[in-house]
Parts: structure tokens; sequence; C-alpha cells
């Protein structure tokens, strides 16, 4: 399906009503075609069937068809929709004073009335009413408001002939709300990235973390396995923004960020938890296991920027590690680990510090919670 790219950049872009627009259109480009070519077959139809002024009719509706079409494309979508629902309106009563409500025609009303209120630019009201009242005109057609002033030739093909628009006209309406489903689902699942992740590294963000925090404390506490907390923090990344710039201080991030996040197993878990500050969570392990990983995840991002051309200096992270102590709050692990995080920076940075903590040595002595 053809969608041009003005409209394909805006629905990429973080603009909600932008990617209204996109689903609109998308369904726009879907129905109005379909509509034009029906609209095009039904001119010999009814030139073959003897009523001309039909022929001429659907003549006008392709041509609205069309031109709906081009101001969809031209971010106009309200008024073709506006556009495309007196279109419906008038071919069905037209023709159904004409032909009367045996051919079925008149059941387009009732798909346009799912159409109708996508109009986001007129008020709800307004949409509300006018979508009312396509179906009111609907349901008098169908029960025969005009005495038909013709008679089809073709009158043996009546019942398959409104069994085609019946069929046809179900289908558009269920595909109009198939896109704003797709839609309200595709938003709901943005809102919850939004909620969780961190924008810039795509790392969960300080708010999922806690959650997550609560559940692998809940786990150990259960499970009696030890839990080591890690914070992390670049060093002096204040001077590295203010000699290269914001962008640059970006980048470092996303890459600090991601040589991390490949360092640690996938059940644990690594939160920006605040500027330059990552809190990496590490369950089923012990502070001198957490020791032994940054011990070799610290060269890995010392070597980030070794070479680079840019930077003048490579980049370095001080750490704390603090090892959970079934006696106590998550939360004071995170504070004993900061505090070793502290010690880090005191000492000169670039260095891994464990938390001086009522140590868990006794911890698996413990009597399992449940029997407590
Ligand atoms: P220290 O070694 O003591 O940690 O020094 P520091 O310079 O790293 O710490 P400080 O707290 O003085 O500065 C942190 C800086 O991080 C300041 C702030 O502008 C920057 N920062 C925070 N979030 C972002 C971000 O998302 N992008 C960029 N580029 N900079 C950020
Ligand atoms: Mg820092
Ligand atoms: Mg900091």
């Amino acid at each position: 399906m053809y969608v041009n790219d003005g409209v394909k950049q805006l629905f990429q872009s973080q603009d909600p009503s932008a990617q209204t627009d996109f689903h609109r259109l998308q369904l726009i480009l879907f129905i109005a075609p379909i509509a034009a070519l029906v609209h095009f077959l039904l001119i010999p139809f009814f030139y073959y069937t003897g009523v001309a002024v039909l022929a001429i009719l659907n003549v006008f509706s392709v041509l609205i068809w069309v031109y709906g079409i081009w101001l969809s494309k031209h971010n106009r979508i309200n008024l073709a929709i506006q556009l495309f629902s007196c279109e419906v309106l008038l071919h069905s009563v037209v023709v159904s004073y004409y032909v009367g409500p045996d051919p079925g025609f008149q059941y387009y009303l009732w798909a346009m009335s799912s159409f109708a209120v996508m109009d986001t630019g007129s008020s709800r009201f307004r949409v509300f009413i006018s979508a009312v009242m396509l179906v009111l005109i609907f349901a008098l057609l169908n029960v025969g408001l005009f005495e038909p002033a013709y008679e089809l030739t073709l009158s043996e093909y009546l019942p398959y002939i409104k069994l085609a628009n019946m069929v046809i006209a179900g289908i558009l309406s269920i595909f109009a709300i198939m896109i704003m489903r797709g839609f309200h689902l595709r938003q709901q699942a943005e809102l919850k990235e939004l909620a969780t992740l961190d924008s810039l590294t795509g790392l969960i963000n300080r708010r999922q973390g806690r959650v997550l925090l609560k559940q692998a404390y809940l786990l150990a506490l259960r499970n009696r396995h030890p839990l080591t907390v890690v914070m992390a923090d670049i060093d002096c990344f204040k001077q590295i923004n203010d000699r290269y710039g914001h962008s640059v201080g970006d980048t470092v991030l996303c890459q600090v960020a991601k040589t991390l996040q490949s360092s640690i197993r996938k059940s644990d878990v690594l939160i920006r938890w605040g500027g330059e500050e990552f809190l990496i969570l590490l369950s089923d392990a012990s502070d001198l296991d957490a020791e032994k990983l940054l011990a070799k995840v610290s060269p890995r991002l010392e070597q980030l920027y070794a070479d680079d051309e840019i930077l003048e200096s490579p980049v370095t992270l001080s750490f704390g590690i603090a090892q959970w102590h079934p006696d106590e709050s998550i939360e004071q692990t995170i504070i004993y680990a900061d505090n070793a995080l502290y010690i880090s920076k005191q000492k000169g940075r670039n260095r891994i510090t464990r938390a001086e903590t009522p140590a868990a040595e006794n911890m698996y002595d413990m009597q399992p919670v449940e029997s407590r």
C-alpha cells in the first residue's frame, strides 16, 4: 500500500496526532480505491440496466472518491471524510429513490457511520449526530422509504447484488474498526514502553527499576538466594559534556549502557538510575561474584574510547557493591552500595568498592522463610 513519505515521517515522529493521521490515511487508502472501483463498475451496470441517471451519478461518485484520496494525501483527512460521508449519503438516497432498497446500496450508509466517527476535526457531538443520521437514513431506506421509480432489467440478479453490497459494506466496516484496534494496541505498547524504559539508552528506567528490585528481593527472600546491588557512575562525566558537547555525552552514555548490558546475564537487571548513574541488580550472586564481574567489565569500558579521535582520555566508571542481607530492606542495600560508590570516588575514581555491610556469611544457615 502506498503511503507518501511525509505522512510516514509523521508516523515515526512522537506526535500522537500525527500517528492517528497515519492510521486514518492507511484506512482511507484501503477503502477509497475500493469505493472508487465499485462506483466505476456501477457505471456500465446502471447504463445497461436502463438507469442512465444513476450511471452519471456514479461518474461523479468516482471523481469524489479520487478527489478525497488526493485531499487525504495532502493532510486534509477530515475534509475527505466529510466529503465521503456526503457522497455515500447522497448516493444511497438517490439510488434508493430510483431503484428501491432491493439492491442493498443503502448498506454503505451503515458502513459509513463507523467511518464518519474518524473525523477528529469536528466536535464529538457533531460526529455522533452525523453517524446517527447515517444509520437512521439507512434504516429508513432499508424499510422502503421510496417507491422505486425504475425497475431494474436485471431484477433476477437483485439478491446477489444485495448480498455483494452487504458483504462489501460489512467488510469495510470491520476494516475501519480493525485499523483503530491496531492503533489502540500500538499506542498501549508505546505508552508501556514510555513508562518503563529510558528513552535515551533504552534501559529500564528508575520507576520500573524499583518494581523489578522489589520482585527480585521477594524472590531472593523466598528462595534464599543471594542478591547483590551495584551502583555505577561515570567518572567526570560533566567534563565530557563540557568539553565535547551534550550529544557526545549522550553517545558515551549509550555506549556505556550497551557495554554494561552485554556484560551481565539475562536474568540480571541494568537500570538507568539517574543521569550518568546505573544500578545493576545481580540475582543469585554474592558481592565477591559482583567484584569479579566488574573487574572484567572495567577494562572493557576503558577500552571503549581508548583509541578515540574525539575523546582524549578513556571513559571510566566507579562502582559500589553491596550484597543484600535477608534482615535488611533492598532500599538499605542500595544505600550501602551508594556509600561504597562514594568511597570509590573519594579514593580517586575508576575503582570498585565492596560495602562494609552486616555481611551475609550466615544467611545460608537461616531457615527457609516459609518454615520460620
Ligand atoms: P563524578 O566523577 O564525581 O561522578 O563527576 P561527574 O562529572 O560525573 O558528576 P556530576 O554529578 O558533577 O555531573 C554529572 C553530569 O551528567 C551533569 C549532567 O549534565 C550530566 N548528565 C545527566 N544526564 C545526562 C544525559 O542524559 N545526557 C548527557 N549528555 N549528560 C547528562
Ligand atoms: Mg559521575
Ligand atoms: Mg552521578
